[in-house]
């Protein structure tokens, strides 16, 4: 006789490359989070036209799902940086595709998937203020708290995670991934 527990088990393990992933987070308790977090934007920034900053690859899908729940009007951009390698931050930031918008003045909101070191963050936000934003504030899918080593305050978060490498909804590891609708984590 089938044992459908451990057949479903196994059916929903995930092998990306050589590495195989377990369901994490489902894209029901995503879609709630990321409800709550578009509530608290709306009600805090609705007056303030901000401009909306996602950070490519990996917030892809946070980002569009976001924003369609947010009722007010915003302005929303892109910026591609990298420091990840693998599944492990090389704690260096390359920019890849830079900012092109005037955010002199203006509230400024980064969108990311994931905030680890918080090496990326700090790189935009360093960058932003150099550029003379009013207010910057930042949204996040996930928050490793026991890998940040920054001191910037991260605003908006929908879940924090432990230090564990996760794929999907956006997150990708060498570029497979992304496309699930739920979170996975490394087996
Ligand atoms: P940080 O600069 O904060 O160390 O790293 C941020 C970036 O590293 C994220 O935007 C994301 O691209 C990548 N990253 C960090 N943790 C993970 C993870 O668990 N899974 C994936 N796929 N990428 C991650």
């Amino acid at each position: 006789m089938v044992n459908f527990a451990i057949f479903a088990t196994y059916m929903s393990l995930v092998t990306l490359h050589d590495k195989q992933f377990k369901p994490y987070i489902t894209a029901d308790a995503i879609h709630t989070r990321v409800e709550q977090i578009a509530a608290n934007l709306s009600a805090d920034l609705k007056g303030s036209f901000p401009l909306f900053i996602v950070v490519l690859n990996g917030s892809f899908i946070f980002a569009a799902d976001l924003v369609k729940m947010l009722k007010f009007p915003c302005e929303i951009t892109f910026v591609k940086l990298a420091s990840y390698e693998g599944t492990g931050s090389t704690g260096k930031v390359n920019e890849i595709i830079g900012l092109t918008e005037n955010v002199e003045n203006r509230t400024i909101v980064i969108i990311e998937d994931i905030v680890d070191t918080g090496s990326t963050l700090e790189k935009l936000h360093d960058l932003l203020k150099h550029k003379n934003a009013k207010q910057i504030k930042t949204a996040t899918l996930l928050f490793k708290p026991l890998a940040y080593k920054k001191t910037i305050p991260v605003d908006y978060i929908c879940m924090e995670i432990p230090n564990d490498f996760v794929v999907g909804y956006g997150l990708d590891y060498d570029g497979l991934g992304s496309n699930l609708k739920d979170i996975y984590v490394l087996a």
